[in-house]
């Protein structure tokens, strides 16, 4: 029996736990930026899974290469050594100028890895008395959902029901580098690091003001505080760089990746560092994105004339972008009907905070797609 959309929505919301809202479609096959349903309607993927499909769904060459390896080799685990992760670490840490790399698996399991790497730095290097150390992280700030991750954030309602948090935590606003100073005047010989997201992905693709990114370098050097950058969403050219750190030729401490990592075929995380900060643990299509982007958010900013009323603001950088949408003007309506419509003329996007609307389609994208998505959003506007 094939079953419909309706039958496995259903089924998921019987079986499995509610801890999400997602659209309703089903994907039941995808190539590159299109996907179809099990009825076979088509519709262009404009979330590329949160940044892990940035290569495209299926892309042929990542998937020859994992059924070959498939066949040959899965897993050693790490209690011995295979021929291929000494090749990963290499290339990677080639490709984006660090000494050392660690893998994990999800990129909340990477920010784990990153802040029990920076206390052990703390206590080793910086000479933070036992338990003392501090990680700062930002208000709006989204690292994942595991203890550790919602310990670094202030929304209340991704921590409420799940105390008591990770001690050694302090917030401040994003963007805002003279609170950030700040509390590093007050407690700075506490704090172990900074952890950071370049463009804020989960809060709405919200973008710090010019120059903030070196001002945060300025202090995490003049502090002695490991400025940790998690890059998941905006790292592997994304943003239209290599990392969205590179757009002020910053280079933190510390690089957390992961999503595209993996291609959306595994899920593969990676911390960043070097030497010095690493083994405190013992035993792009450069261009592209940015080009693309620079067009869609021209296109965007063409509706959001027509409809000043309705979008407050288009933002974002590379492929990450977002519409925010004027929640008084919109009557009854939210983002997630937006996203419907959207939905219904074949584009699939995901709101965020009620009025925010996340565009960020595969790198590959082709020029045509993005027309269509800009389309099918003048459309909903016109129409509904
Ligand atoms: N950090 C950022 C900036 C993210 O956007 C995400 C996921 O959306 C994560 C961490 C968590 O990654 P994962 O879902 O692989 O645990």
């Amino acid at each position: 029996v094939t079953l419909s959309t309706e039958d496995l929505i259903q089924m998921e919301h019987k079986f499995s736990a509610h801890n999400y809202h997602p659209i309703s479609v089903v994907f039941a096959k995808a190539k590159d930026v299109e996907v179809w349903d099990p009825e076979g309607s088509k519709y262009l993927d404009f979330l590329s899974a949160y940044s892990a499909v940035n290569q495209g769904h299926g892309n042929q060459k990542i998937i020859d290469a994992l059924i070959e390896q498939a066949q040959r080799l899965t897993l050693s685990s790490r209690a011995f050594h295979n021929d291929k992760f000494p090749v990963f670490a290499k290339m990677l840490t080639s490709m984006f100028g660090y000494e050392m790399m660690l893998p994990m698996n999800t990129g909340a399991e990477g920010v784990e890895t990153s802040i029990k790497l920076a206390r052990k730095w703390a206590y080793e290097k910086k000479g933070i008395s036992k338990d003392e150390a501090v990680v700062i992280s930002c208000c709006g700030c989204f690292h994942g959902r595991t203890m550790a991750a919602i310990s670094m954030s202030c929304d209340n309602e991704a921590t409420r029901g799940f105390g008591p948090l990770l001690g050694g935590q302090a917030k401040v606003d994003f963007g805002d580098a003279s609170a950030l100073e700040k509390l590093l005047q007050e407690k700075g010989d506490k704090v172990a690091a900074f952890l950071f997201e370049p463009i804020q992905g989960e809060a709405g693709v919200v973008m710090p003001p010019d120059g903030y990114l070196k001002k945060v370098r300025q202090l995490c050097t003049k502090y002695n505080v490991l400025m940790i950058a998690d890059e998941i969403q905006t790292g592997i050219a994304r943003t239209g760089r290599l990392l969205a750190c590179d757009w002020e030729d910053v280079r933190p401490d510390v690089v957390i990746l992961g999503k595209a990592l993996g291609a959306g075929v595994l899920p593969v995380s990676a911390v960043l560092a070097d030497a010095d900060i690493m083994l405190c643990i013992r035993p792009g299509e450069h261009g592209r994105s940015d080009k693309m982007g620079q067009e869609f958010r021209e296109q965007l900013r063409g509706i959001q004339k027509d409809y000043p009323n309705l979008i407050k603001e288009v933002r974002g950088r590379g492929l990450l972008n977002a519409v925010v949408l004027n929640q008084a003007d919109l009557g009854n309506a939210t983002a997630y009907d937006v996203c419907m419509g959207l939905k219904n003329r074949g584009i699939l996007a995901k709101p965020t905070h009620g009025n925010i609307i996340r565009l960020s389609p595969p790198l590959t994208i082709k020029r045509e797609q993005v027309a269509q998505a800009s389309k099918a959003l003048r459309e909903v506007f016109e129409f509904d």
